[in-house]
């Protein structure tokens, strides 16, 4: 199962109401049903674990907030060094579900002393602790993209793919692990 099972071009992450009826594949709601119906299938047979181990073998390194910030850190002075400062740069068990696993940058305005101030932070679900770092290395890439780019746009999704050119294929897979997780548990045991 080493064949590519997603080419192509993502337009967002916005969720279609097109494919209600394969609801187990919530994940994977904006792709094409041919694709949803290939994992699917591989889902009903118990393929899914293979597919993803055979794929993705080994788990990261980056086991801690400290790990995660200098992983970060590393990507953001190679590709986006004169953007905004990050405050807060941490793992968070408080993000499961997809949409917000996918979507975890939060641009927090708080009041200090009669002014707003924004501060930019990049919160990491911990599913994505104990996985491939390839994983880990497309959700912080989405993340540090919104530094440049708020919207799920065409210029966010080049950026994406100039920090990690395989970025869509990697962002599919990501959601075949999250459908993973939620129907047959984990797949890298700690
Ligand atoms: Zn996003």
């Amino acid at each position: 199962m080493t064949r590519r099972l997603f080419k192509g071009k993502l337009t967002a992450h916005s969720f279609t109401t097109d494919n209600r009826n394969v609801s187990s594949l919530k994940y994977l709601s904006s792709y094409a049903p041919s694709l949803q119906q290939q994992i699917a299938k591989l889902l009903e047979q118990d393929r899914l674990t293979v597919y993803l181990l055979q794929k993705y073998p080994t788990v990261n390194k980056v086991s801690n907030d400290t790990g995660l910030r200098d992983y970060v850190m590393a990507l953001k002075n190679q590709y986006l060094k004169k953007s905004q400062p990050l405050s807060k740069i941490i793992f968070d068990k408080k993000i499961h579900v997809v949409n917000n696993a996918l979507g975890l940058h939060s641009f927090v305005s708080r009041v200090q002393g009669g002014k707003l101030k924004s501060k930019n932070e990049i919160r990491i679900s911990t599913l994505f602790k104990n996985a491939p770092l390839e994983f880990l290395n497309m959700i912080v890439v989405h993340e540090l993209a919104h530094l440049k780019e708020k919207d799920h746009n065409k210029a966010f999704y080049q950026l994406c793919q100039h920090m990690l050119p395989d970025y869509h294929q990697i962002e599919f897979d990501v959601r075949v692990y999250l459908t993973h997780l939620e129907e047959k548990g984990e797949v890298y045991k700690s």
